[in-house]
């Protein structure tokens, strides 16, 4: 990002001269008080936002000179976890995470082969036929998190993944997302969870206000809450 600015309808200022450059296969964290701006610069990272001023660039692609039409061809090389889960409720596991092959035109075949893969790294081969209101939380947010991989992604983006998680599902959560950033996926996540980002220690960028206040390697929450 260079000098990102975002200004919604309502003239609130969420982001404010952002200058960042996340390398392949990092794993970043991105922190601040609430309102600060972190949920507008991971949407701009997944393109559901695009910037008022400045450019994004994501894996070399302007994302504001994208046409339509083409938003899906850059959004396949990105997976994307939300605190909610949003998961297709009449869908079960295994549905859910092939819907997002089918929507890329995956070959039937491959694609069984794939999500079977996925699911059985988030450990959700027993439950694969479930609906997610038969699936607790945790269970959710891991098919979210194949859902995420299935295709392969060159990098993944979390919003508050563990938002809405006991502690142990929280760490099973970001075990796997360590596990599927050593395999050189870049990983970022936005996150009020400070145990997490005290005890896993990688980039920390924190926002204020729609300014990055602070960047660090092996950083630390740095807030009380
Ligand atoms: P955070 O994720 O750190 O809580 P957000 O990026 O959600 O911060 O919000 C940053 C600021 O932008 C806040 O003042 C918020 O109210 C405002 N904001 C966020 N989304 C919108 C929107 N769609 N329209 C208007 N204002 C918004
Ligand atoms: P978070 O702190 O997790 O970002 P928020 O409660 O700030 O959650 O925002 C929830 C959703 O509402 C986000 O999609 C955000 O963009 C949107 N939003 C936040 N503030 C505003 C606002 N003032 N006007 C319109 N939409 C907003």
């Amino acid at each position: 990002m260079h000098d990102v600015w975002k200004v919604y309808p309502n003239g609130v200022e969420a982001l404010r001269g952002i200058d960042l450059k996340i390398e392949q296969g990092e794993f970043v964290y991105i922190v601040g008080p609430s309102g600060s701006g972190k949920s507008t610069l991971i949407k701009l990272m997944y393109r559901e936002e695009v910037p008022t001023h400045g450019v994004v660039l994501i894996n070399g692609v302007n994302v504001k000179r994208v046409r339509d039409w083409k938003i899906p061809h850059v959004r396949r090389k990105i997976g994307v976890v939300f605190q909610d889960y949003k998961l297709l409720p009449n869908l079960t596991a295994y549905e859910n995470v092939a819907f997002a092959m089918e929507a890329v035109e995956a070959p039937r075949r491959k694609i069984k082969q794939r999500v079977e893969e996925v699911l059985e790294l988030v450990g959700l081969t027993d439950r694969m036929h479930a609906l997610p209101s038969q699936l607790s939380g945790g269970e959710q947010q891991r098919v979210s998190i194949a859902r995420a991989i299935v295709n392969n992604p060159t990098f993944v983006i979390a919003d508050e993944p563990t938002g809405n998680l006991d502690p142990e599902n929280s760490w099973d959560i970001m075990y796997l997302l360590e596990e599927i950033n050593n395999r050189g996926t870049t990983v970022v996540m936005a996150t009020h969870n400070k145990e997490i980002v005290n005890t896993m220690r990688q980039r920390v960028i924190a926002i204020e206000q729609g300014v990055i206040v602070r960047d660090e390697l092996g950083g630390e929450y740095g807030y009380e809450d």
